[in-house]
């Protein structure tokens, strides 16, 4: 079985610093846990809902924006038992190891140590966590370096789309998905650049 937990559907700059909506990311327990899109608010409402954050193998982070990376590092502490001891894995955006024209990196040093791998892929790649295998999927965002995923399992494929305007070949990659996650900011025509709105989810379904 596989179960996903949600710690906060929220996202964008004003729900976040509201907390309107809570902006944790999402748990994936499978046949390893992973940690999505660590925002504000992961690690405390990871122990809210009882995942212990310290039996995460691998955390996964689309993109260099905070409400999707704020707690990245303490996750890595909790992962790593405190930085003691080296292990986990990390699957990131290359803005989120590296830093950008913008933003500088997400993680320390001194956290990339204590990881046992740590990835910054090109959509087509594949990496197998357990029995699972991402293949990572473009975005077109405004970070330019954004990635999701396509997670193989025994039970279907879980389509994960970050942060993302519309494009051509979106729908392919993700065609046949058992489930789709996907953040969509707003309802109707009153989407905004590089971001879904409802009006794109719905001519992606039909
Ligand atoms: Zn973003």
């Amino acid at each position: 079985m596989i179960e996903i937990t949600f710690l906060g559907s929220g996202g964008g700059r004003f729900i976040t610093i509201t907390q309107f909506r809570s902006t944790g990311g999402f748990h994936i327990k499978a046949s390893r846990n992973v940690y999505v899109d660590p925002g504000p608010g992961a690690l405390v409402r990871s122990w809210r809902y009882k995942l212990d954050p310290r039996k995460l193998d691998a955390i996964f982070v689309s993109h260099r924006h905070v409400d999707h990376c704020n707690d990245l590092e303490v996750m890595v502490e909790a992962m790593t038992g405190g930085a003691l001891k080296k292990r986990g894995t990390l699957i990131a955006s290359k803005s989120v190891v590296y830093g950008d024209e913008t933003h500088t990196p997400a993680i320390s040093k001194y956290h990339i140590d204590v990881l046992e791998s740590v990835h910054t892929p090109e959509p087509g790649n594949k990496i197998a966590i357990g029995e699972e295998e991402f293949l990572i999927t473009p975005s077109q965002h405004s970070d330019p370096t954004t990635i999701g995923f396509r997670m193989k399992t025994a039970y279907g494929d879980i389509s994960y789309i970050p942060d993302t305007a519309y494009f051509d070949g979106l729908v392919e990659w993700h065609d046949g998905a058992r489930l789709l996650i996907a953040a969509i900011t707003r309802p109707r025509d009153m989407g905004i650049p590089y971001h879904l709105s409802t009006d794109d989810a719905v001519e992606m379904l039909k």
